[in-house]
């Protein structure tokens, strides 16, 4: 039996507290939001904290609501289930809610939250194991060890970014609003990521996600998402991709967004791919032939190494149908795209 190891809990009512509780001990301190990731890690001991900053009892980070101007907030801690559920969200923006749809498990997404999963550990296969197993290999860049099992010689952590509601939200521009040691921040989402698997964000994890912000949509706008994994009923993604088309009057696609994950530390905006589509309608030959040169060139752009479980050439193989499937279900207003 994995036990977790020894923590304080704290449970502040307000952002301000919440920043405040994680400074208070020298020791490492960290919130805790479903943690459906963060227990798991620590039974693993891939996290140690002295503290934990529980964040259900914040008002501030529960609920959806919609400004005048037609964007959308989501506090941070609205569970991933109530994101599916929501019938407004899912019409503005289909992409995030299949994504969401498409996260492990029931039990884990009534649990699980949109900041958690924005705000997720990198994952590869040399690192979620328990300390047993990681000890008996000697351990690794990301933690405890000196060298990368992925890539012999290499000095840099290519973990995976895997969590799915990401490039959706890539995809639809969405803005994070933070709370800091030092006042309030928002900071569109292709900004938070670096290529470092060991941490793969640009701010401490220190800094708390409030609420995720979505700008209104175009007037014909739709999305989809495409999730490669074993197992339908609760893997994590093999390969994800989620896609953005925005329809002029006349049908034609006049903006168009892609955006991957489960391949390297941040998740992989397909911009190249994306902009073939541009111009193209629908039904004609023309988007079929862009749908066709887009899924190839992804191919060309996203190269999975063996960092996460799963073949990695095959995972390669299933980069141009899943690119291809997601753009026709997204043309149609379908999805999501997955096998079970
Ligand atoms: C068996 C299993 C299968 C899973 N499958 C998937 C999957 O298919 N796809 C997927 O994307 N995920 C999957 N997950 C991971 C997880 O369930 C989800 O990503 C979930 O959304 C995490 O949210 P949480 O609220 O539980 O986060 P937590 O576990 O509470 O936190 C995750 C991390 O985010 C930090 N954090 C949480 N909230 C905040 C905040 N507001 N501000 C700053 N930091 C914060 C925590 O400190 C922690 O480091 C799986 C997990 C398990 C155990
Ligand atoms: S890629 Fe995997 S094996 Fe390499 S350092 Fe990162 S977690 Fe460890």
């Amino acid at each position: 039996m994995l036990r977790l190891p020894k923590f304080d809990v704290k449970n502040p009512a307000t952002v301000e507290e919440a920043v405040a509780m994680i400074f208070e001990i020298d020791g490492e301190a960290r919130f805790i939001a479903g943690g459906t990731d963060l227990n798991p890690n620590m039974k693993h001991r891939l996290f140690t904290p002295e503290r934990v900053v529980a964040l259900g009892g914040i008002d501030e980070l529960h609920g959806v609501s919609f400004g005048a101007d037609g964007a959308a907030r989501i506090g941070a801690m609205v569970s991933l289930t109530n994101i599916v559920k929501n019938a407004e969200l899912s019409a503005a923006y289909p992409a995030l809610c299949q994504a969401a749809k498409l996260v492990s498990s029931p039990q884990l997404r009534n649990m699980g939250t949109l900041g958690g999963n924005v705000m997720l550990d990198t994952r590869c296969q040399w690192y979620n194991q328990t300390y047993f197993w990681r000890n008996a290999l000697g351990y690794c860049l990301k933690k405890d060890g000196s060298k990368c099992h992925v890539i012999e010689g290499g000095s840099k952590c290519v973990a995976a970014a895997s969590n799915d509601t990401a490039p959706a939200l890539m995809t639809l521009n969405a803005e994070l609003e933070f709370a800091t040691a030092n006042g309030r921040m928002r900071m569109p989402i292709a900004d938070l990521w670096q290529a470092d698997g060991i941490w793969n964000k640009k701010i401490p994890h220190t800094d708390l996600l409030v609420a995720i912000h979505l700008p209104k949509p175009a007037a014909n706008s739709r999305g989809a998402y495409g999730k490669l994994r074993d197992r339908g009923s609760i893997d994590f993604p093999l390969f994800g991709i989620a896609a953005r088309l925005d329809f002029a009057s006349d049908g034609s696609i006049q903006d168009a967004s892609l955006c991957a994950v489960a391949l390297q530390a941040r998740p992989w905006p397909l911009k190249k791919a994306a902009a073939l589509l541009i111009g193209t309608r629908p039904g004609e030959d023309c988007f079929s032939a862009a749908v066709e040169q887009a899924a190839t060139l992804a191919a060309k752009q996203c190269r999975p190494m063996p960092n996460i479980p799963g073949d990695h050439d095959y995972r390669h193989l299933m980069v141009p149908v899943y690119t291809r499937r997601t753009l026709h279900a997204a043309a149609d207003g379908a999805g999501p795209v997955h096998h079970v």
